[in-house]
């Protein structure tokens, strides 16, 4: 960059033009546009800067440039014809830190004017760093010709409208999405025929129909790993106003969520306890009755054992909008992840997804069929029943020696499958780190082969790009 390009407020600013002739009037006159505070010194003013100081518009407080008269100014500009006085200008300008323009000398310049296109507030400004004067000219006309009159009424009337719909829609995505349709759809049309009272309508009927108020997008965040988040999941995490996530959201997943998004932990605590699902149920009902744009995260599916339909009745029963994004469970990505595909034509024509999180005991659970060959039984929250679990298979007919698998932090940097046989499944549980899967079945045989193409090292997996990061997918600000 030869140049670097920035827009001045000269508003009541104090600014030095040394010079009384035509090419002193130029910038005066672009400096009176900005609402500048214009000092001439000259020997004699022209004309039109006669006028000028006639009507107190500009400021004529000497006949001799001295030295002094820079240091109380935001910045010179030397157009006189002389050019060492020009030179002396530029050299105590300098000396003294402040910006200088020689007007048509530019190694005596430490700024320089660009073409510009006023559509104000719109402003364009283009310069080719004195190299193509003649190709800037050529592209600012282009412009000219390209950009309606209207622009700068759209974005005055914008400007006026900008907190207004900042308080109907929160989020930046929301408001984006609406000032695009606004400025390529009527409301732009009606600006350029100067209806503008008409304009302001079409943006307030269209405020109303984009106002949603409160949502609740039940999202399931997949095991751990990033790169198993769906899209959709991404998209309603990064158009959050808050985030509700538990305990089995990894903090790789929890660094795609905006950064001025609210975060709301509502898993298990510190000293052991659950904040209890109907605390949660409240304050998603409290946040979205308040306008908010909420999203439920959880670990695996919401669907899979994440009572995400119970929180989903609520809301329906308090007439809250909501959405589900469906996420990979672990017992779907933890087991590909540790190489054991669920079916195979030769060990498991089916699998099963059971919850030990039950009295071994209770009538309910059919030992029977949990216990059939020729199935993959996957179970989750099991580890603490692992010995009643393992008994009680055996006693419904399951092999001592059916092979089991017991993954820990599946998909995550720091997953770990343990690989032993439903007689020892409970002395194996006993130390798998959590959260852990229990798999049963013939497949878990697979693992050892078929590993290398799953479970990855954590030296392995560090090398790969990283799948997302909230640089490369950042939502632009607008409004
Ligand atoms: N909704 C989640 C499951 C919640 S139940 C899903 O679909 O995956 C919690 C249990 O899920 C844990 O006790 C554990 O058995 C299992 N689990 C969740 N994440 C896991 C992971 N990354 N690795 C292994 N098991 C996991």
């Amino acid at each position: 960059m030869n140049y670097f390009p920035l827009f001045a407020d000269l508003a009541g600013r104090a600014v030095l033009v040394v010079g009384g002739g035509s090419v002193a009037t130029r910038k005066v006159n672009l400096l009176l546009q900005a609402n500048a505070q214009v000092r001439i010194v000259a020997k004699k003013l022209n004309a039109k800067l006669t006028a000028l100081e006639a009507e107190n518009k500009i400021l004529w407080i000497a006949k001799e440039f001295n030295a002094e008269q820079i240091r109380t100014a935001f910045f010179v500009i030397a157009a006189t014809n002389d050019e060492a006085l020009n030179h002396r200008i530029f050299h105590l300008a300098e000396s003294q830190h402040k910006l200088a323009n020689v007007v048509d000398d530019q190694p005596y310049c430490s700024f320089i004017f660009p073409s510009i296109i006023d559509r104000s507030p719109i402003q364009i400004a283009i310069s080719s760093a004195g190299k193509a004067p003649v190709l800037a000219r050529l592209l600012r006309e282009k412009l000219e010709a390209l950009l309606p009159q209207s622009l700068g009424d759209m974005a005055e009337i914008s400007g006026k409208w900008r907190e207004v719909v900042k308080a109907k829609l929160h989020s930046v995505t929301e408001r984006r999405r609406f000032w695009e349709k606004a400025f390529n759809g009527r409301f732009a049309s009606l600006v350029k025929s100067q209806q503008q009272e008409k304009a302001e309508q079409t943006l307030a009927i269209q405020l109303e129909q984009d106002y949603q108020g409160g949502f609740v997008s039940l999202v399931g965040a997949g095991p751990g790993d990033a790169g198993l988040l769906t899209l959709n999941g991404l998209q309603e995490i990064q158009q959050a106003d808050v985030v509700l996530y538990d305990a089995l959201v990894s903090d790789e997943i929890l660094s795609l969520i905006r950064r001025d998004a609210d975060r709301i932990f509502v898993g298990k605590r510190a000293k052991g306890d659950c904040v209890p699902q109907e605390e949660t149920n409240a304050l998603l009902v409290k946040l979205a009755q308040q306008g908010k744009r909420v999203v439920r995260l959880k670990g695996g599916d919401p669907f899979v054992f994440g009572r995400g339909g119970e929180e989903l009745e609520v809301l329906a029963e308090h007439q809250i909008p909501f959405s589900v994004v469906p996420g990979i469970t672990a017992g779907i990505g933890a087991t590909a992840y540790a190489g054991i595909p669920l079916t195979h034509r030769n060990y498991a024509q089916s699998a099963i997804f059971v919850t030990g999180h039950r009295k071994a005991d209770a009538s309910d659970i059919e030992w029977q069929t949990l216990a059939r060959s020729h199935q993959t039984l996957v179970i989750y929250m099991g580890t603490l029943k692992a010995a009643l679990i393992s008994n009680r298979l055996q006693q419904y007919g399951r092999a001592a020696d059916t092979p089991i698998a017991i993954i820990s932090q599946g998909t995550q940097l720091t997953q770990k499958t343990t690989i032993g046989t439903l007689a020892n499944l409970a002395e194996l549980a006993e130390t798998a780190p959590t959260p852990a899967l229990i798999v049963v079945g013939e497949v878990v045989k697979l693992h050892e082969q078929l590993v290398w193409f799953g479970e990855e090292s954590e030296e392995k997996r560090l090398q790969k790009q990283p799948h997302f990061t909230l640089d490369s997918l950042s939502v632009e600000k607008v409004a």
